[in-house]
């Protein structure tokens, strides 16, 4: 009899634990996934990336009929919104992508146990009442919704992203705690459906973490779109009175306090790693200071036998980097070689236009690299993006001087997420600006603007 029941236990089924999952077992490896959800696929296919994405793409059609960009292309409709409707087909989406995922399982011969794990030691966890063993455990356990201390999430009046994908009507003022990712893309899904959206954010700009010239500009494109913003600006207090919340708010730095009142309060003000009730003291597994499990660069834990991926681990929490961890970190259990390279992880905010980065940021590449060469381009003149009367965003490419190696490629344009695809790329490869430069791009495409802001960190763009 075998000395273990699994090669291959995964504790949760998200992108990072589903991935490894799959991988480990097209490995070879006999491998189970422990998932507590009613659906597979986690956060990110139930109440995350999917749902917010259908929620997007709907309410941008209702937005081009409502707000005259499709009239001004000559296509004349009075939008109606069947908010159902739309919540039904993101719904179908859910159901269709989490069972797309039991149907990988099934054809990958990995075994789902139904239930929270709780380690026991680092060999055997317990689901739902039963002890399984394995040799190697990875933890995927994904991250949830950080309160804001004071304020009690009831998903109908206060919401997290869970409650904003789902409500019922369209409220007339949405609050939005935090101006990060969430923030901006579920407060775009109400604003263009009608609601007034004010985004209060601590911080003296919108979406920490990037390029700043990228987040001037995001910044203006919001404001111009009719969300209003209180940037350094933190929330004191919410009272919930009836069907109506009162926001008791001061600046960053101190100072009188006001007060704000809406019927939709969205908290989104960052998410944390879910360890509670793992049993990580089973195991002697500690959490650091922001309560993430660290690892090595195989994505082994201090424990043998025990791994971790994910947004549980360090890192940014993406559904794409948690993916690429979930497949390095099953080939590394198989004893290959499986490498994730952290410093190029694009990251896309899905708004109108969507706003998109991989690499260093300006003042980040600086730091590293003394003398750095920057090219920019407007989409204004992209001729796509013109002839689709989508004026707005630009290209900056960072080049480190001495070498020309690109090192941070920053976007908004309607397209961003899949232009930044090539830039990742291109940096994987270890580009220079030249070569962007002299790589034909197709005409007349968005993609021009990337050639174009590599030809101006050469100097010589064509267009301006
Ligand atoms: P998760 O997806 O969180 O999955 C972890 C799973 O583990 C969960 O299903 C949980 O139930 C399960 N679990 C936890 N504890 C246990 C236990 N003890 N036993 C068994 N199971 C357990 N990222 C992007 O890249 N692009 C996007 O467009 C995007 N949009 C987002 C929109 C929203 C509204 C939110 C909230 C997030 C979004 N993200 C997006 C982030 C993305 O969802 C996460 O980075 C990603 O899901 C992380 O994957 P994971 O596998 O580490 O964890
Ligand atoms: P975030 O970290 O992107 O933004 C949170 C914002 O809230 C920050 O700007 C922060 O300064 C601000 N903030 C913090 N405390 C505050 C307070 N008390 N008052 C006002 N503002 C405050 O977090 P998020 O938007 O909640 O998203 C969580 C995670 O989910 C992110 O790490 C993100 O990577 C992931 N996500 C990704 C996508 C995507 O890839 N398109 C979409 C949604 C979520």
């Amino acid at each position: 009899m075998a000395e273990f029941d699994y090669d291959v236990l995964v504790i949760g089924a998200g992108p990072g634990g589903y991935v490894a999952a799959i991988r480990a077992a097209q490995l070879g490896l006999k491998t189970a996934c422990a998932e507590g959800r009613e659906t597979l696929g986690g956060t990110c296919l139930n109440v995350g990336c999917i749902p917010s994405k259908a929620m997007l793409h709907a309410s941008e059609y209702y937005d081009a009929a409502a707000n005259g960009t499709m009239e001004s292309m000559g296509v004349e409709v009075k939008p109606k919104l069947n908010l159902d409707k739309m919540h039904g087909q993101r719904r179908d989406a859910v159901k269709q992508l989490t069972g797309g995922i039991e149907f990988l399982f099934k054809k990958n011969k990995v075994d789902w146990l139904k239930g929270y794990a709780t380690f026991k030691d680092a060999h055997s966890v317990e689901v739902a009442g039963k002890t399984v063993t394995a040799k190697n455990i990875v933890i995927a356990t994904g991250s949830s919704v950080t309160p804001l201390p004071g304020v009690e999430i009831d998903e109908k009046i206060i919401v997290s992203s869970t409650g904003a994908l789902e409500l019922e009507k369209v409220p007339e003022h949405m609050v939005v705690i935090g101006g990060g990712v969430i923030g901006l893309e579920l407060g775009s899904v109400w604003r263009r459906l009608g609601a007034k959206v004010t985004c209060v954010e601590f911080l003296d700009q919108i979406l920490p973490g990037m390029d700043d010239d990228i987040r001037k500009e995001a910044h203006k494109i919001f404001k111009k779109q009719g969300i209003d913003f209180k940037l350094s600006t933190k929330v004191t207090a919410v009272e919930v009175k009836g069907k109506k919340a009162t926001l008791t708010m001061e600046p960053a730095k101190g100072g009188d306090s006001e007060t704000l009142e809406a019927d939709c309060v969205l908290v989104a003000i960052g998410r944390r790693p879910n360890t509670e009730g793992l049993g990580l003291e089973a195991i002697g597994l500690e959490v650091n200071k922001r309560g993430q499990i660290e690892t090595d660069h195989d994505f082994r834990t201090k424990v043998d036998g025990v791994w971790a991926i994910g947004d549980v681990v360090p890192g940014p929490m993406l559904a794409h980097k948690a993916e690429d961890e979930g497949i390095a970190v099953a080939e590394n259990i198989a004893g290959l070689t499986g490498i994730v390279n952290h410093d190029i992880i694009p990251g896309v905010v899905y708004t109108f236009p969507e706003i998109a980065g991989v690499g260093l940021t300006e003042a980040e590449a600086k730091e590293k690299y003394g003398e750095v060469k920057v090219g920019k381009f407007p989409m204004l003149a992209n001729s796509r993006a013109k002839t689709n009367h989508e004026p707005d965003g630009s290209v900056k490419i960072i080049a480190d001087a001495k070498t020309d190696r690109v090192v941070g490629v920053w976007c908004i344009a309607v397209p961003a997420g899949t232009m930044i695809a090539q830039a990742a790329q291109a940096m994987e490869f270890g580009a220079t600006s030249e070569d962007i430069a002299y790589t034909c791009h197709a005409h007349p495409t968005h993609s021009e603007a990337i050639k174009e802001a590599a030809m101006a960190v050469q100097g010589k763009p064509i267009h301006i």
